[in-house]
Order: structure tokens, then C-alpha cells, then sequence
């Protein structure tokens, strides 16, 4: 049984050598670097998600939506040089959370919020994925990724959300009408409607993936524009050429 997430997918797609890392050696824990802009990301999430399904309604505003996030930040504060670099990215992450606060529906009580859900496409394949909300109106579903980078970039992959609604369909038997990406920074929502044949060639290409990386020997290493953040570059076989990727941490879109 391969159990295939969208994360998953992507890394293997993007460099073969990483991936092997990840998910064969079972690396990851021990050369994990932790990064600022993971640890805004998890605890603007962490705040997020109990500010919608924790707190009631009638007490949802923007001082209780930064207590939770202050709080959050206390138990997750991994990746900053010091206290200024810390500081720069708390009030990056107030920030995000204020945008959210004063621009969305507060009155949203979500079907449900970070968890992991998958659903067994066959006797081979099980997808899964950590789904950040969906709502539930009437009896169709909108599936909502925060995006917690700073750029909304130019062109929009829909891997993921397709991916979530193949999940969500199969396991709650009900259609996803809405999928979603809000760009917190940016303050930015880009909505998608799904439908059954989106899904269709969506779950096509994804077994068309997860055959690509059972018939995979070689695990070669492929130099990107994430090199720079990626943990296993001091193991790489091409660390030169990893290290010369052009693009730098601050560029990426996150
Ligand atoms: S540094 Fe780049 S090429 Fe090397 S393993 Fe990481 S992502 Fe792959």
C-alpha cells in the first residue's frame, strides 16, 4: 500500500535524491533545520485553527486572535539568529493574523480544521493529506489552504487542492463545490470549482506519479530553486551545483 500525500508528490518531483532522504532513509528528523518562516507558518495555523473552532463566536476579535497566536509562538519559537529576527517575524505573523480578522466571515463555525484525513483509492493507493479547514453550507464543501508566503505567485497550482477534494469527496460523500487558497500576507483569496473531471485527471496523474516513483532506481539528486532550504544539501552529490542555485532563501515565495 502506498500511502501518497501531496507534499510527498512534490518532493519526489522536484528532487528524487530529497525524497529518498524524506521517506526510504527516514532521514528528516535528524538533519530537520528549523526555519523562520516554518515556524510563523505553524503557529499562525496552530492560532487560526483554534480562533475558528475554539473560541465562540460572540468572542472572536483581533485581541483575542493575537493572545492565541502569542500563545502558540511561546510553545514553537525554533529558527530565529536572536530576538530581533524573532521580532521581525512575530509582527509579520500579527500582521497576517489581522488581515485575516478584519476581512473574513468570523460567524463560520468550520466542518472541520487541521487534521489529517485520507481515503483508500484501491487495494495499492491510500491519499492523504493535512487539510487546513472546510466549511460545510448546505451539503457541499469548501476546502480553504492558508498560505502564510509573502508572494501569490504568477501561476497557480491546483495539485493540492484537487488532491484534498478527491479525499474529501471519497471520505464525507459530499461533492466540493469551492476550493480555496488564501494568501494571508497579501490578504489574497484565489477560488477554484471543482469539478468531477478536474478530479478525474487529477487522481490520473497522481497513480501515474506513484508508479513513476515505485519503478525509480536511482534517486538522483536534482539541483533546484529549493535547494537552499533544503536540509539534506550537506549530504547532497550535487552539493556544488546545489549551492550555486541562484535564488535565495528570501526570494522564495513563503
Ligand atoms: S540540495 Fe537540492 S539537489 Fe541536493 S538533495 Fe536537496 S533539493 Fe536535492
Amino acid at each position: 500500500m502506498f500511502k501518497a500525500s501531496q507534499y510527498k508528490l512534490q518532493i519526489f518531483d522536484s528532487c528524487p535524491f530529497q525524497y529518498k532522504c524524506i521517506y526510504i532513509d527516514g532521514l528528516a528528523d535528524v538533519y530537520r533545520q528549523h526555519r523562520p518562516y516554518f515556524t510563523m507558518g505553524d503557529n499562525i495555523h496552530a492560532a487560526l485553527k483554534d480562533f475558528m473552532s475554539v473560541i465562540p463566536v460572540q468572542n472572536r476579535n483581533l485581541k483575542i486572535a493575537h493572545q492565541l497566536l502569542r500563545t502558540k509562538w511561546r510553545r514553537m519559537r525554533k529558527g530565529f539568529k536572536d530576538s530581533e529576527e524573532e521580532k521581525k517575524w512575530g509582527q509579520k505573523a500579527l500582521l497576517q493574523i489581522e488581515n485575516f480578522v478584519c476581512t473574513q466571515d468570523l460567524s463560520i463555525t468550520p466542518f472541520l480544521v487541521e487534521d489529517y484525513h485520507d481515503t483508500q483509492i484501491d487495494q495499492d493507493l491510500t491519499l492523504l493529506g493535512r487539510i487546513d479547514r472546510v466549511d460545510k453550507i448546505k451539503n457541499e464543501l469548501h476546502v480553504i489552504d492558508y498560505k502564510t508566503g509573502k508572494l501569490v505567485p504568477e501561476e497557480i497550482n491546483t495539485l493540492q487542492l484537487f488532491f484534498y477534494s478527491i479525499i474529501l469527496e471519497r471520505k464525507f460523500r459530499l461533492p466540493v463545490k469551492r476550493a480555496s487558497f488564501h494568501f494571508l500576507a497579501e490578504n489574497k483569496i484565489i477560488d477554484f470549482e471543482p469539478k468531477s473531471a478536474d478530479l478525474e485527471k487529477t487522481l490520473l496523474k497522481i497513480k501515474k506519479e506513484v508508479k513513476r516513483i515505485l519503478a525509480e532506481k536511482t534517486f538522483e539528486a536534482s539541483p533546484n530553486k529549493y535547494c537552499s532550504t533544503c536540509d539534506f544539501i550537506g549530504i547532497c552529490p550535487k552539493k556544488d551545483l546545489a549551492q550555486n542555485q541562484k535564488q535565495k532563501e528570501n526570494d522564495l515565495p513563503f
